[in-house]
């Protein structure tokens, strides 16, 4: 892009910003390759390795939950999450947070990096790796702590509640299973309600992230796209802007601030 044309167009984005009050930033992969995180999708995404029916899918881990943990661990085969830090895409989300213009962040990565940016408000349509949970009872546990307990040869690991001994499962959701209901009735209540939605990273194909923006746009909210690639919901945009999230959005901030003062 001609660097004029992205100037007016950063411009006209932290114009928008200005004028608006209850800003809901939606954001997918695309936010968090730029940390690192291989998306699953794309041409060397994870997904193209491995049929993710064959591990990813909710009947495969009851089958063989074992197979799934020890899969977790495997350096080759999963990735260590814990290791992946925010990127100043996540860090702008936050300090416009901060700032009192986003109210909240919904996301379809389970990676946790808006929280680790310091998001207050983050509602996780997918899930996330951050948490494990009992099978039969619904007991929470760090994943961290359980991944140590499958390295250390529990595989798969139970619940340690008295008595109980049911099998864990990531929090991640798995093909075949429901969205978690109250993160998706939050995620079209807080799109209903806001008056900008800005979108990072999100190729907006997968429900509902996919439809999110319609409902924003029905209800009278603008739309500020930012994605490395065209997406079918540009249209609907007030601003599309193709590039990098980690440098496109501070560049956005620091122009809200110029006009602010
Ligand atoms: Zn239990």
């Amino acid at each position: 892009m001609d660097p004029s044309e992205l100037e007016k167009k950063i411009t006209i984005a932290a114009k928008l910003l200005k004028k608006s009050r209850r800003v809901v930033a939606l954001t997918g992969a695309g936010s968090s390759t730029e940390s690192g995180i291989r998306d699953f999708r794309g041409p060397d995404g994870l997904w193209k390795q491995e049929d993710p029916m064959k591990w990813a899918h909710i009947d495969a881990f009851r089958r063989d939950p074992s197979a799934y943990w020890n899969r977790a661990i495997d350096p080759t085969r999963s990735l260590n999450f814990d290791a992946v830090e925010p990127n100043d895409g996540h860090r702008g989300v936050a300090e416009l947070e901060q700032m009192g213009k986003v109210i909240a962040v919904i996301t379809q990565n389970v990676d946790g990096l808006h929280q680790k940016a310091g998001s207050k408000e983050v509602i996780e349509l997918h899930g996330t790796v951050i948490y494990a949970h009992c099978l039969t009872c619904g007991t929470q546990y760090k994943r961290l702590d359980v991944l140590k307990r499958v390295k250390n040869g529990e595989s798969p690991p139970l619940c340690t509640k008295s008595g109980c001994q049911g099998i864990l499962k990531s929090n991640t959701i798995l093909f075949g299973e429901p969205l978690p209901q109250d993160a998706l009735m939050r995620a079209y209540q807080l799109t209903e309600m806001c008056d900008l939605m800005l979108i990072l990273g999100s190729s907006l194909v997968v429900y509902p992230a996919a439809q999110l923006p319609n409902v924003a746009v029905r209800c009278g909210a603008k739309l500020i796209l930012i994605n490395l690639e065209e997406t079918e919901k540009d249209y609907l945009a007030e601003i599309t802007i193709q590039g990098k999230i980690g440098t496109i959005l501070p560049k956005i901030i620091e122009k809200l601030k110029d006009l602010e003062d």
